[in-house]
């Protein structure tokens, strides 16, 4: 059973309307409706407002047999758009630049696809989450007491990527994403008059030595088992002022490795090292962890199922430069189902991820609907 024509242009209209009114982590309240709408009489049951803002549609065989989820995602991000397709941002200083808006509307085709050709046993839930680019989303789902009763013993997802050639994509059993997180570090001295420095506590030379310390705790290079990176993203030292010695810093540093025993550890040093700085220099602490992403990886028989489904598609398959460095929080799903996930060539040359003139490419929304398609009929149909 393939997607129509009639049903693709309805899609891509679907894509760009999503496109136009991008929302935040959290806040995809029209998104959901939306997508609720064009979900409406296809599935046998919708659940709304799970893990906050998100929705599942069920499809039940009402016979036993394997139970399998699709995942997209609910969330833009806080960039400003500055490509010029008619179907640019609405809201200012956002955008749909990851490319959300498409895997929502390859889900709602393959709803479609589902209403007319449906599972013969089992069942398969499509789930759009919310908060995906904070990492808070899946956390909030799996909490959800909702989705106990929602949950499979399969799980899949796909993500679009720029700079892999179109008809070709990254997959493999195995690490597919880093581990992540942010730290997010307060530094509190005492200001002083900028002509007695000596009467304050300024945090600027603690700074001075965590940005660099930090930094140190993970260099990059090869992404291999010891791959380790520290990014400081943020740094802040008192007031915009002339006449005040600084009493107050913050920093904020994202640490990144392949497996959440890495990232434990490399939390650990950065914790010690910045709480020995800030004791060494007289200033009080505070610390608080945001943007926390578990690893992301793939099962070896849901890989070998996708990898089935990828080959029946005629897409070309291998591990490409995986595990990215890049977070992505389907990774918490693989403590309920076997899990895993693709990356879709999005085309070579095109904007990559969260660039401000990203705009998800139309043509991949057919052939995610049909490696879905394929996975539902090899373990349900
Ligand atoms: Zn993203
Ligand atoms: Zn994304």
């Amino acid at each position: 059973m393939t997607t129509t024509t009639h049903d693709l242009e309805t899609l891509v209209a679907l894509r760009r309307a999503l496109h136009r009114q991008p929302e935040l982590s959290g806040e995809e309240h029209a998104t959901a409706e939306r997508i609720r709408d064009a979900l409406a009489g296809q599935a046998d049951a919708i659940v709304t407002g799970l893990g906050g803002t998100g929705l599942a549609a069920v499809f039940d065989s009402g016979r036993p047999g394997p139970s399998v989820m699709f995942r997209a995602e609910l969330d833009a991000l806080p960039i400003l758009e500055t490509s010029a397709v008619p179907w640019r941002s609405q809201v200012a200083g956002r955008g749909h630049l990851c490319g959300h808006d498409g895997h929502m509307a390859i889900l709602v085709g393959l709803a479609g696809v589902l209403a007319r050709n449906p599972p013969r046993h089992g069942r398969v839930v499509l789930l759009f989450q919310p908060a995906e680019e904070t990492g808070a989303g899946a956390r909030a789902v799996l909490a959800d007491p909702r989705f106990a009763a929602l949950a499979c013993d399969w799980a899949f997802a796909l993500h679009n990527l720029p700079g892999v050639a179109q008809g070709t994509a990254w997959m493999a059993p195995g690490p597919a994403n880093c581990a992540s997180l942010g730290l997010v570090m307060a530094l509190h001295g005492k200001t002083s008059h900028a002509s007695v420095p000596e009467a304050g506590v300024s945090p600027a030379p603690a700074l001075a030595e965590l940005i660099p310390a930090l930094s140190a705790l993970g260099t990059g290079g090869a992404m291999d088992a010891d791959y380790r990176l520290a990014t400081v993203t943020h740094a802040r030292l008192g007031e915009r002022a002339l006449g005040i010695a600084p009493g107050w810093a913050e920093l904020l540093v994202t640490l990144r490795a392949t497996s959440d025993a890495q990232l434990e550890q490399m939390l650990g040093a950065a914790r010690s090292c910045a709480a020995a700085t800030a004791d060494r220099h007289g200033l009080a602490l505070d610390m608080d962890i945001e943007d926390h992403f578990a690893a992301c990886s793939n099962h070896p028989e849901a890989s070998r199922i996708l990898g089935d489904a990828l080959g029946a598609c005629a897409i070309a398959h291998h591990p490409g430069e995986l595990p990215l460095r890049a977070s992505e929080d389907f990774g918490l799903f693989a403590t309920v189902s076997s899990a895993a996930m693709v990356f879709l060539g999005a085309g070579q040359g095109q904007p990559m991820l969260h660039n401000p003139d990203y705009d998800f490419p139309d043509a991949l929304i057919a052939p995610g609907i049909a490696v879905f398609d394929r996975i539902v009929t090899q373990l349900t149909r």
